[in-house]
């Protein structure tokens, strides 16, 4: 016996040509590079107090941070993408956080893990301890808790996927 109902992939006068896109070689390409980007996050190994510990947990195989292209701590500044800062931060750590940071080849990206590196956390209002992150380095990403498990920081770096995907880009709708 025949069906009627439609199958995926069946086409329907009227939906299939709603479906064509237009855009720019330059969109294109500029596509492209953050497609390749987005996909090869490479992490400066970098750890400053507890959350460094959740963060390697997330490379390790049960979270198996590999299955996103983002595995491979680099111990060089000069090799690696994104700066996870894990822990907290105290005033003397900052400048060479700072210098890291500067060191890191552009585009470059950070990413605050835990309350400490956000905020100060439990060592809020303390004398010794940078109250933010984003008061030395833009931060891209912010990834909460205390500490934040490793599959939070994997979503955080799903996030910041889909921000690199749009960089650059002019996408209806969106500023
Ligand atoms: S947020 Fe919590 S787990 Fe992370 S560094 Fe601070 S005290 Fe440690």
């Amino acid at each position: 016996m025949l069906s009627t109902t439609p199958r995926q992939g069946d086409y329907i006068a009227g939906q299939q040509e709603a479906n064509v896109v237009l855009t720019s070689l330059a969109d294109m390409v500029q596509w492209a590079q953050n497609y390749a980007r987005s996909r090869s996050i490479w992490p400066l190994g970098y750890g400053l107090a507890c959350c460094a510990i959740e963060m390697m947990a997330a490379a390790q195989a049960h979270y198996d941070l590999a299955r996103f292209g983002s595995e491979v701590f680099r111990s060089s500044p000069r090799q690696a993408d994104l700066m996870i800062v894990a822990g907290t931060v105290c005033t003397k750590m900052g400048p060479r956080l700072v210098r890291l940071y500067e060191q890191m080849p552009d585009p470059k990206w950070v990413l605050s893990l835990g309350q400490c590196a956000t905020s100060g956390g439990e060592f809020y209002d303390s004398y010794y301890t940078v109250q933010g992150v984003d008061t030395l380095v833009p931060v891209d990403i912010y990834v909460p808790g205390c500490p934040p498990r490793p599959e939070a920081l994997i979503e955080g770096i799903l996030k910041l996927r889909e921000k690199i995907e749009k960089q650059g880009l002019k996408i209806k709708g969106e500023d």
